[in-house]
């Protein structure tokens, strides 16, 4: 099998002065997870890695750049999982990790359960051995502006779907086993407590070598209404290809509740797509070593992986 990976960094508006970063955030990340893939590594490796990159790149919203709840805190939510046997580890409304993404694999590879929330995820994390960082280390100055803007009585209604930057990957491995991962922050300002639809199995991601594997974004809420992730698997197992279950997915959500996000999608045999009912989604992918990549609805701009490689200085 020839091993793709796709990921995203999020959809909504990418406002200008992101829009570099965001494209640059995306193309790392694939390259790192295909760099994986290219020696052998599983997909599993490859989308937890390339998740983790975007969670220390402070242009998204996970990890490092996390937006704020109500009081001001990061709380993050990570899911991942794997194909091959339908294993799942998520976490949520977790705090001071750098990784959230890391600490769901642990979840899923070293305890009976499927999803950690708060303060047991805390407890579980210092137990793995993983470093706590000071809450401060997650939050940028970006991220606080726009939390006390929102704060102003008279913001924008709308400020839970706007500018968002979820970061997610999908994959197959030279095995033909498929994985995904999705990390967030969530919503901007959002209640304490809010947990999104990105720890949800089914809502913020679902991976199955029976069909493919798939990573959300986008209004958490509406996503878990129709369980995006899974309906899109749904419509690839009832024989359409990731791009019209993606579209036809979307277009339920948008049609049956209003929301509005993105999703990418890898097949069992290595068909992808990125797809996005918002004004933007950035997103990159790297299939028989030529890497695709944009933000833009129909934009889909090219260059070799090894050209890649070494414009982004790797
Ligand atoms: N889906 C995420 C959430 O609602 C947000 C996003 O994708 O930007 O938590």
């Amino acid at each position: 099998m020839k091993p793709v990976i796709v990921v995203h960094g999020g959809a909504g508006r990418i406002f200008k002065e992101r829009e570099d970063g965001s494209r640059s955030g995306v193309i790392r990340a694939a390259l790192k997870g295909y760099s994986i893939l290219k020696q052998g590594g599983s997909a599993l490796d490859a989308v937890e890695q390339a998740v983790a990159l975007m969670e220390d790149d402070p242009h998204f919203n996970a990890g490092c750049g996390s937006v704020l709840n109500q009081k001001g805190e990061v709380e993050m939510d990570a899911i991942i999982m794997d194909g091959k046997n339908l294993a799942s580890g998520a976490v949520s409304a977790v705090k001071c990790i750098a990784n959230p993404i890391k600490l769901a694999r642990l979840v899923m590879e070293k305890t009976e359960h499927m999803l950690l929330t708060d303060y047991g995820a805390q407890c579980f994390a210092k137990a793995m051995g993983v470093p706590e960082i000071p809450g401060e280390k997650l939050i940028t100055e970006r991220s606080r502006e726009r939390w006390m803007k929102n704060l102003e009585p008279d913001s924008n209604p709308h400020k839970f779907q706007t500018d968002l930057g979820t970061v997610g990957a999908v994959a197959i491995d030279s095995e033909g086993n498929v994985a995904c991962a999705t990390s967030t922050g969530g919503l901007a300002n959002k209640l304490v407590g809010r947990v999104g639809d990105t720890a949800c199995i089914g809502s913020g991601g679902y991976a199955d070598n029976h069909v493919g594997a798939t990573s959300t974004t986008g209004h958490g809420e509406s996503i878990m209404k129709v369980v995006l992730a899974r309906l899109i698997l749904y419509h690839m197992e009832q024989g359409m290809s990731p791009e019209e279950a993606s579209d036809t997915a979307l277009n339920c959500m948008k049609t049956r509740v209003g929301g509005l996000g993105g999703v990418i999608v890898v097949s069992n045999s290595g068909d992808w797509a990125a797809r996005f009912s918002t004004k933007q989604m950035s997103w990159a992918t790297v299939k028989d070593d030529q890497l695709y990549y944009g933000i833009y609805t129909g934009e889909r701009l090219t260059k070799s992986f090894e050209e890649a490689l070494t414009s982004e200085g790797f």
